[in-house]
């Protein structure tokens, strides 16, 4: 049964064999050569120290621009892939340092990673470090750039929202004064006055919640928030507005949520929606606060039977300073930033909030949150 082919193949099988094992053996001995030469790569004393204790990025570049020690922060930034600068504006940095032998100090507005899309902002600072190599150190200024863009962007709106009361409090200032031998058009100016100004306090003290919102990513030391407490407080906060349209004001739905998050943010959040939707809506409807606590989520949507929004401006009403109807909200008082104060607090207890809305019919906020009973201590008391 033993074809004649068989001795011949095996032998050739067996010397390609042989061939390829040396060709591995050959070509790991090379890459060990070379990993070796990179990893030994002679640093001067103590920069591999400095290197792995920096918590900023920290980069040292060979004369080929090869990265030979790279900190984890220069990592996680992005800056070196391959063994190599992955940004060329920071490659021609080195280039430059290298030539002119002078330390650079630049900011740079950069990609994160090779292939990112997030935006980083870094402040550089590139040196020789011996005759050879070359150190790169970057910081991360992309926080302290993005809360800066907020704040340039927060003051053009404030000074322009600001300025009508502010023109309006001088005018009828001028016009108290003429008027001063008239004491009928006296109580007249002065009560606009205490309007104006009450407008121009209550503008200042959302502004002042807002910004503190948006310096904060995240909330520090969250508490258990009750969100019936929550609901019966902002419920509380309207019941005299809404009296005052012969509005129905109910809560109904699931009782005893919980949530981790911050009390009194939680209860303006909800105060705002139905200060809103009172505010919204004409005299003899209903606005209902209602819970719903299952799957992990705590939802709380306040529904009411007003004006409704739009299905185009449905995505705006979230944004500062944006109002529907300008002229209803200079009316009633609206600074235009009440949902956007909604919308960080929600999002800065790991939320979110949605509308559903019907011109003519009414609308529905709801604000989602993450259960409490769900990651703290209180699983065990869920049925
Ligand atoms: P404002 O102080 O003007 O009420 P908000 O930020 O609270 O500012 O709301 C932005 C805009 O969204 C309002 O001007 C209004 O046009 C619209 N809006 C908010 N809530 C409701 C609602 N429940 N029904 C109808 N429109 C609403």
């Amino acid at each position: 049964m033993d074809s004649p082919w068989l001795v011949p193949v095996s032998l050739a099988f067996g010397i390609l064999l042989g061939a390829g094992l040396v060709c591995i053996i050959v070509i790991s001995a090379q890459r060990g050569r070379r990993a070796v030469a990179v990893a030994s790569a002679d640093v001067p004393d103590g920069v591999d120290e400095v290197i792995e204790a920096l918590e900023s990025a920290g980069v040292v570049i060979d004369p080929s621009n090869n990265v030979i020690r790279a900190s984890p922060g220069a990592m996680a930034l992005g800056l070196v892939w391959n063994q190599a600068l992955v940004h060329p504006e920071l490659v021609a940095l080195v280039d430059r340092a290298r030539r002119t032998g002078q330390p650079i100090t630049e900011e740079l507005h950069l990609h994160r990673g090779p292939f990112g899309d997030a935006q980083i902002y870094l402040s550089v600072r590139v040196a020789r470090l011996g005759a050879r190599y070359i150190l790169l150190l970057a910081e991360d200024r992309t926080e302290s750039y993005r809360l800066d863009e907020v704040r340039r962007d927060f003051v053009a709106n404030i000074s322009h929202e600001l300025k009508t009361p502010i023109g309006a409090v001088g005018l009828l200032a001028e016009a108290l004064e003429s008027a001063s031998d008239d004491p009928v058009q006296v109580r007249r100016f002065a009560k606009r006055l205490t309007t104006e100004s009450e407008r121009l306090a209550r503008i200042t003290q959302e502004i002042i919640e807002l910004s503190r919102l948006q310096a904060a990513d995240a909330l520090h030391n969250p508490d258990l928030v009750d969100i019936d407490h929550v609901i019966a407080s902002a419920i509380d906060q309207n019941r005299v507005a809404a009296d005052a349209q012969a509005i129905q004001l109910v809560g109904g739905g699931d009782k005893g949520a919980t949530v981790y998050g911050d009390e009194s943010l939680l209860i303006t959040a909800v105060h705002n929606l139905i200060a809103n939707a009172i505010q919204y809506s004409s005299g003899n409807s209903r606005v209902g606060v209602g819970v719903t606590n299952r799957d992990g989520t705590v939802e709380i949507a306040v529904t009411d039977q007003g004006v409704g929004i739009p299905e185009d401006e449905l995505d705006r009403v979230f944004e500062r300073f944006f109002r529907v109807d300008p002229a209803r909200s200079r009316h009633t008082g609206g600074s235009g930033l009440g949902l956007s104060i909604v919308k960080h607090v929600v999002q800065n207890h790991g939320g979110d909030i949605r509308v559903w809305s019907q011109p003519g019919y009414g609308s529905t906020f709801t604000i989602r949150l993450p259960q409490a009973a769900q990651t703290g201590t209180r699983v065990g008391a869920q049925k």
